[in-house]
């Protein structure tokens, strides 16, 4: 007997997420020094000094089991965002909280609605649980909202609207949330992801949280990203308390670390840490936005820190040959873009490097053809 026969087959078509490639691992493969990774949306400043102190002083309570409730953790949000604690849900990594999502409330026989191109993990929760997938692709790579609001079927259970989204880094605007969320039945959930809240500085923007009153929007965030700490995975999301009563239910006990819980607490408070964060991603887009231009090549304008351009090579290729040389960035086949490659913006130097590779590996492919 093989495990061929005994694996659920919902799964058959998740395919392992293929995460951006680790510095430590291209410098051991091609004998590189220096290497750049603009690859996964970091945060090029590093976490807050206030975080690495907290997290360093919490490891000496690692023989503890972490508090399961992430009770501080949920005070000092509850503060800052001006919600209650029982209307937030912390998990390891925002990935969790949607895997928390699909595992409450999706079964086989229902649809999931999302954009084409959007974040993965959407897709990788929803046939998890056996449900089906539901693509909806918009002008100009961002989210046609009426387009997916016309999507909805009697087995819609939700949607997923990434705002910004990635890989884009388009966004929508309040107006057109508000306009969208009154048009899909109550009985539809939507997850409005909001990873890079913190950096987009459009007053257009809405903040999710807002329309949490409406019982059946869940709003997610991470420290994963301006708050630069996706090595500790601390994500959380925010929504009405039956709702997140009901994702408690499926959540491990244990579900964020120890470390990451003090941490997040430290990096919330940092708020100097967060404004220098967004300073130099607003001077990074610019520099990296005139570079690509100097070079020929058109990009989506983004309101996120990081950006999706166009090249005249596979993306594939391009990827391989700045890696070579020492700069790692995320070719946007995994997305469906086979001729787009997504870029962090990184501090000035390695903007810089991250142009001058470019060029370089533009050069090389053109000599080839
Ligand atoms: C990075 C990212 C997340 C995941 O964040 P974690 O908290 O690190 O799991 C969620 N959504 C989007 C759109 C992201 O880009």
């Amino acid at each position: 007997m093989t495990v061929d026969k005994l694996i659920r087959r919902e799964i058959l078509g998740i395919t392992p997420y293929v995460p951006g490639k680790p510095i430590e691992e291209v410098q051991r493969e091609l004998g590189l020094q220096e290497v750049v990774k603009l690859a996964s949306n970091e945060n090029p400043l590093g976490p807050s000094p206030r975080a690495v102190e907290a997290a360093t002083a919490a490891l000496a309570d690692t023989h503890l089991y972490p508090d399961g409730n992430c009770y501080l953790l949920k005070e000092a949000l509850a503060a800052e965002l001006g919600v209650k604690p029982e209307e937030i849900i912390v998990g390891n990594g925002c990935d969790e909280v949607i895997k928390l999502v699909a595992e409450a409330f999706f079964r086989p026989g229902d649809e999931v609605i999302v954009a084409d191109p959007t974040f993965g993990e959407y897709a990788y929760a929803t046939q998890l649980m056996g449900a089906r997938l539901v693509k909806v692709k918009g002008e100009d790579l961002g989210h046609d909202l009426d387009k997916m609001a016309a999507a909805v079927t009697a087995r819609t259970k939700a949607i997923f609207v990434c705002n910004p989204n990635n890989p884009t880094g388009t966004m929508n605007t309040r107006a057109e949330m508000e306009a969208f969320i009154a048009r899909i039945p109550p009985e539809v959930l939507i997850i409005v992801d909001q990873a890079y809240y913190e950096y987009v500085e459009d007053a257009a923007y809405p903040n999710g949280i807002e329309f949490k009153g409406d019982g059946r929007v869940l709003t997610l965030r991470t420290f994963s990203k301006i708050y630069g700490l996706a090595g500790l995975r601390v994500g959380y999301g925010v929504g009405d308390p039956d709702l997140i009563a009901y994702l408690n239910r499926v959540r491990e006990p244990f579900n964020v670390n120890r470390v990451g819980q003090v941490a997040a607490v430290a990096a919330l408070a940092d708020r100097e840490h967060v404004a220098r964060s967004l300073e130099m991603n607003r001077r990074g887009m610019e520099q990296i936005g005139r570079g690509l231009t100097n070079l020929g090549l058109t990009y989506t304008p983004s309101v996120a820190n990081f950006i999706l351009f166009s090249t005249p090579y596979l993306a594939t290729q391009v990827f391989e040959e700045m890696m070579k040389r020492g700069v790692i960035v995320r070719p946007a086949h995994i997305f469906g873009l086979p001729w787009q490659i997504r870029v962090t913006i990184g501090t000035e130097e390695q903007n810089a490097k991250f142009l001058t590779v470019l060029e370089e590996v533009l050069a090389v492919l053109e000599k080839e053809v």
